[in-house]
């Protein structure tokens, strides 16, 4: 190659690896008549995961000791048997401590066997700064709109592909999320991105989100502080969580 078709593809080579993807304007938020993910087989997988070194486990099966409840009270999810399940209707569950840029580890598992559909079957969710979720569902064999299934951006984006396992089989998540930043007049310099893998497959390739995740709404983003703590949510399925640990991800 010349040197300026060296020049040109390295140009669009990094305009590719820069292009971020926007909420879609052609269908409407919660669109059922949507094209649903295509269905790949993630394979058996290999978890759990242990944590790398330098990461900081926020449940290693035990206890609680690192969550909350929104309200302030002590965390009262079940746990058993190194894992700890949504008790039902006591409220989401916050880290006591707050992050920014990071890379997370989450497994899950939905009820089993499968009870309710749609939305109403095994929901919960991971959410980045308490504001940005990733959807968490029972999507095997389990149609709803594609911007609420397992590994969407609630509202925003479907995920790539259904990767989803069977009711009561464990499931990860590996997220990689930078924060949105303001200026000190707290005008958005940089939106937040998002590369979610759901049981090792890509499902959320650096897209922006458009701001917070809501149910029929996008709403706009309100300049927030640059760490948050996570959040998990109850949304009166007994889902389960384990071997939940992060990283922090030093601004490039
Ligand atoms: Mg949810």
């Amino acid at each position: 190659m010349d040197r300026l078709i060296v020049r040109l593809w390295c140009a669009a080579a990094l305009m590719a690896g820069r292009a971020e993807a926007q909420p879609s304007k052609e269908w409407p938020i919660h669109s059922r008549e949507r094209p649903q993910p295509v269905v790949v087989d993630p394979g058996p997988g290999a978890l759990p995961l242990p944590a790398p070194k330098d990461a900081i486990v926020l449940f290693d099966g035990t206890d609680l000791s690192k969550w909350r409840h929104v309200n302030g009270n002590d965390a009262n999810w079940i746990v058993r048997d190194g894992y700890f399940e949504v008790r039902r209707d006591t409220g989401n569950l916050l880290t006591k401590d707050s992050f920014g840029d990071v890379q997370l580890h989450v497994e899950w598992a939905s009820p089993a066997p499968a009870a309710g559909k749609d939305q109403d079957r095994g929901n919960s969710g991971v959410y980045l700064m308490n504001k940005y979720e990733v959807q968490v569902l029972d999507s095997y064999e389990n149609v709803t709109y594609p911007d609420g299934q397992a590994g969407s951006l609630y509202g925003q984006f479907p995920p790539l592909v259904n990767a989803s396992r069977p009711p009561g089989v464990w499931q990860s998540f590996d997220i990689v999320f930078h924060g949105p930043r303001w200026d000190s007049s707290g005008s958005l310099l940089r939106p937040a991105t998002i590369t979610v893998l759901h049981n090792g497959v890509l499902v959320q390739d650096h897209v922006t989100l458009s701001g917070p995740t809501a149910h029929y709404a996008r709403p706009p983003y309100e300049a927030h502080a640059d760490k948050l703590p996570i959040l998990l949510q109850d949304h009166s399925h007994p889902v389960r969580y384990r071997n939940i640990w992060i990283r922090e991800l030093k601004e490039r």
